[in-house]
């Protein structure tokens, strides 16, 4: 059993946001040390591996790495061809 937590609505951890912010695309902020700031980022495909995809997020702003992260392809349900 699970513990069943009702987050406020401004703690939304992923995925719950009930505004639609871009087209499609989720919306991260990163921090950037060059701006200082929470920064929205801009996705960049940089590899494409066995595991999944990497990514490199670079601040919308000034341009700057701020991390990369490998994404995995998501689960899928079991279709067996
Ligand atoms: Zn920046």
């Amino acid at each position: 059993m699970k513990r069943f937590i009702r987050a406020p609505m401004q703690h939304n951890m992923r995925g719950v946001s009930p505004k639609k912010q871009f087209e499609g695309l989720r919306a991260t902020e990163l921090y950037c040390p060059n701006c200082k700031a929470s920064m929205p980022v801009r996705e960049r495909l940089l590899l494409v591996l066995p595991e999944g995809d990497k990514y490199e997020y670079l601040c919308a702003r000034c341009g700057a790495s701020l991390g990369d992260r490998i994404v995995k392809e998501a689960p899928k349900p079991a279709l067996i061809i």
